[in-house]
């Protein structure tokens, strides 16, 4: 079947095999994050509305669950901020009536200081929300939110949902070198943290690109100091350079690297040459990427991606 709203399953390395449901037109978010893969927000948005249409969604992950999907996860995330979608709880209800797949939400946690963002998580199983700066100021370096979100916001809806929800709640934290990595940032995200409760914090990092020109990997050794400061709930989960083997992906990176050896492509060109959501293409171009088969290209206000040395 055509997939209009599913994608995948994509390896992932916090969720094994993740079957990907985009529930709002790309790109639309209410945060411009600067190590955002999916490029830049062109104008972000706090309207909540149906942005697509739940019936279809939920039919179609029917579909591919019956066709042979056999995700670990299902995924609520895709091109933008997923809990835009004013009935994104429909959707995860509607999915938790026809399996017992868990349901994942990928979201930057800003609306959750909204009562009813919290209550239509009653369906998910599993809350992924980011984190990544402890000061208002580094808040908007990094997120760069709508004018509407400030961090109190963000903080103080994580701490109700992590109050209210009963599911689990894994916070992700996503380091730059020179940009939040210092010990006060840090100590200042710790309190954050704190104040949230959450059992499990993910320290990540900008893998090789997508990602904006400012983003600098952090160096393992402040991943491992800020993890350190965090205490026990922190873990890193930045790249180790494997590719997750799913049946299928090898070929699909292959198919990737073929188009990349005809021509420089940006990453909604792969996206659309290949029929595949920018999500996935995203994982294979970063597979490739690690093994030096692909390498990046800035022109002007482009990223492009051509076969590299050893593709
Ligand atoms: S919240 Fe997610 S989709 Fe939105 S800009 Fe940030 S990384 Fe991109």
């Amino acid at each position: 079947m055509d997939s209009n709203y599913t994608y995948g399953p994509v390896p992932s390395r916090r969720l094994g095999r993740s079957l990907g449901v985009d529930l709002v037109p790309p790109k639309t978010c209410n945060f411009n994050c600067i190590y955002c893969q999916l490029g830049p927000t062109d104008r972000t948005t706090v309207e909540r509305a149906d942005y697509v249409p739940v019936a279809e969604v939920v039919e179609e992950v029917r579909t591919r669950l019956a066709e042979g999907a056999r995700p670990d996860y299902i995924t609520l995330g895709g091109s933008g901020e997923p809990t835009l979608h004013r009935s994104f709880g429909e959707v995860a209800a509607g999915i938790r009536r026809s399996t017992d797949v868990p349901i994942a939400l990928l979201t930057n946690g800003a609306l959750f200081y909204l009562p009813e963002v919290r209550a239509a998580c009653a369906a998910i199983d599993l809350v992924l929300p980011s984190l990544d700066a402890g000061d208002e100021e580094t808040f908007r370096r990094i997120n760069r939110p709508h004018p509407g979100i400030t961090l109190e916001k963000v903080v103080g809806g994580l701490a109700a949902l992590r109050r209210e929800f009963a599911g689990e709640i894994w916070l992700e934290v996503f380091i730059i070198e020179g940009v939040n990595s210092s010990d006060e940032q840090a100590g200042a995200i710790k309190r954050c943290v704190e104040r949230i409760g959450p059992p499990r914090v993910q320290l990540n990092t900008a893998v090789r690109p997508p990602a904006d020109e400012q983003v600098h990997a952090a160096a393992s050794e402040s991943l491992e100091r800020i993890q350190r400061l965090l205490g026990p709930r922190a873990e890193i989960i930045a790249p180790t350079g494997g590719f997750e083997a799913i049946p299928g992906a090898e070929a699909k990176k292959d198919e990737v690297l073929a188009i990349l050896r005809r021509r420089p492509c940006t990453l909604d060109d792969i996206a659309g040459g290949l029929g595949i959501h920018p999500n996935e293409a995203v994982k294979y171009l970063r597979a490739l990427l690690d093994e030096g088969a692909a390498r990046r290209r800035q022109r002007r206000y482009e990223t492009y991606y051509e076969a590299g040395s050893a593709g």
